[in-house]
């Protein structure tokens, strides 16, 4: 039976746009009141770097449109500016910032993750970020006030790569740092990472792996304006830099909850409902741990199409349809530098290595694969393969017979791999 409750959504990302969504394609009517600490509508994280690069007009952040329409398109109550600082779930109570208090019957959680700053490097007025809107207007504006010529990029992940992207192609120096050996720890095996740091050092891009980053002195000029950053490695050896973009990770956005009433772990623990500990509070995106179909352990999978998932299955439980989601992989996709990096699974999974790669070595393929079953895979440069691929590695992990269909494996060959190749990767131990 469909709700008549007084719902609440905290956060307006992916998650929470798409909870909305799924309320009222549920038939649902009843009230919801959406709390959102900006102005903005929903936003695309994912876009961010394409603003800044002047590559994207502003509006092109915003995929769903402006929240007049959004509030009309679903009837919703959007409180715009209105933080909130607690949820009392004791009493279905939200908490703002400025004070109030507010009642909800159930509530869905979606307040995302922020980045975040390590203790060596709080207080550095000048130095960026990149997550929300406001990073990227930023960034933007300092590199239209100012042509750097040098930059230090903290943190050689997906959204690492894509500022030093944004900063290559302006022309500046660009150095990529990171504590990890590899780029992309969270998502390459070391022989890909190889490939793409070649490939990156042969652009001109520097690469400084391996070793913490222990802090960085800012330079001011008489007036107060940051200058640049002597940056100091954990060797003792330092950086110097005009700019300085630090992109060392995100942390969930739980600091609205009391650990002693719901369960918390580095993000809000949920199961394949979105429900978490409390009767009547759902969690969804990237604030929350939902299942990894890999692990069968609950993991914060902090990925834009996962957050959208979440989000409307959700939103369906609080509209009172049942619905559940078995969790997903790990999968990143991305393109930067003109290569596409996909990484599908967990990547610390050790076993057989295949490989495939093409005559000129653009196109690269790395599956490991396990008791004959492929349990992850890395793509260099073919977009084309990887919706495929992901959809195998899917159907492996649910024990679902795992061939090929006809059309897949035209593709794949046509895609440049062997039949061989193609045969190797399927498991045949699940038929
Ligand atoms: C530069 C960059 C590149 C990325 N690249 C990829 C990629 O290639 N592929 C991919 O899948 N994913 C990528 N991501 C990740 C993806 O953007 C996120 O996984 C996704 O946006 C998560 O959506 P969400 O709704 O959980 O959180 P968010 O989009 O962070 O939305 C949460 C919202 O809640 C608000 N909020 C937080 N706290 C409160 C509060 N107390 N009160 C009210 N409102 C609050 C926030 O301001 C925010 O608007 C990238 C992210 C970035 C930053």
């Amino acid at each position: 039976m469909l709700t008549m409750e007084r719902l609440a959504i905290v956060g307006f990302g992916c998650a929470g746009y798409h909870a909305l969504e799924a309320i009222r394609q549920a038939g649902c009517r009843a009230p919801v009141d959406i709390y959102s600490d900006t102005g903005l509508p929903p936003y695309n994280p994912m876009l961010t770097t394409y603003y800044t690069a002047g590559r994207l007009p502003y509006q092109g952040l915003f995929p769903f449109g402006t929240l007049e329409e959004i509030a009309r398109r679903f009837d919703a109550r959007v409180l715009t500016q209105t933080p909130v600082q607690a949820v009392r779930a004791r009493d279905h109570q939200v908490v703002t910032a400025d004070g109030r208090r507010e009642t909800y019957d159930q509530i869905l959680l979606s307040t995302g993750a922020s980045a975040f700053v390590p203790g060596s490097f709080v207080g550095l007025k000048g130095a960026f970020c990149m997550r929300t809107v406001a990073d990227a207007v930023r960034l933007r504006e300092a590199l239209e006030k100012r042509t750097y010529r040098r930059a230090v990029i903290v943190g050689a992940s997906m959204v690492g790569i894509k500022v030093a992207e944004l900063l290559h192609q302006r022309g500046c120096h660009v150095t990529l740092a990171d504590m990890a050996p590899h780029i992309f720890a969270l998502a390459a095996y070391p022989e890909v990472s190889t490939l793409i740091e070649g490939r990156l050092r042969a652009m001109g891009i520097d690469l400084v792996f391996g070793q913490a980053i222990a802090g960085a002195e800012e330079h001011t000029d008489e007036q107060g304006a940051v200058q640049g950053y002597t940056v100091s490695l954990a060797d003792g050896s330092t950086l110097e830099t005009e700019l300085l973009v630090l992109n060392i990770g995100t942390r969930a956005a739980t600091g609205l909850l009391d650990p002693a009433e719901i369960a918390i772990d580095r993000g809000v623990v949920v199961d394949e409902r979105m429900h978490t500990s409390v009767p009547g509070i759902y969690a969804a995106g990237d604030c929350c741990q939902g299942n990894n179909l890999q692990s069968g352990q609950t993991q914060i999978i902090g990925l834009w199409a996962n957050a959208g998932t979440q989000g409307r299955v959700a939103g369906r439980n609080m509209a009172g349809v049942s619905d559940e989601t078995d969790g997903t992989i790990l999968h990143n996709i991305t393109h930067f530098l003109d290569m596409d990096f996909i990484g599908l699974g967990d990547n610390r999974l050790t076993g057989e290595v295949a490989t495939y790669a093409s005559p000129d070595r653009r196109f690269y393929l790395q599956a490991v694969l396990r008791e004959g079953a492929p349990v992850g895979f890395n793509i260099l440069d073919n977009y084309g393969v990887s919706g495929i691929l992901k959809a195998h590695l899917i159907k492996v992990l649910r024990g679902q017979p795992s061939r090929f269909t006809p059309e897949q494996r035209g593709q794949l060959i046509r895609f440049g791999l062997k039949e061989s190749f193609i045969d190797h990767l399927e498991a045949n131990k699940y038929d």
